[in-house]
């Protein structure tokens, strides 16, 4: 799985740093992305960063899209 950002929207909430803190780091106004392949075993805490992003501004896109 590959993660995209979309920083017009992104408003550096942190929400995605608190949910998979080893995939995201949120500085100021914007999420810097640690880890943009991250592996399976962080599947689960990665769906949430995206589902709990309060702007909506990650993606998370399947190897084979
Ligand atoms: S939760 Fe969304 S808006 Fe907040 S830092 Fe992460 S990507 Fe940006």
């Amino acid at each position: 799985m590959r993660i995209e950002v979309d920083l017009d929207l992104c408003q550096g909430h942190g929400m995605c740093e608190l949910e998979a803190p080893e995939v995201f780091a949120a500085k100021m106004d914007h999420v810097e992305i640690r880890d943009a392949n991250p592996d399976e075993s962080r599947r689960a805490a990665v769906e949430a960063a995206v589902q709990y992003c309060p702007t909506q501004a990650l993606r998370l896109i399947e190897d084979d899209e």
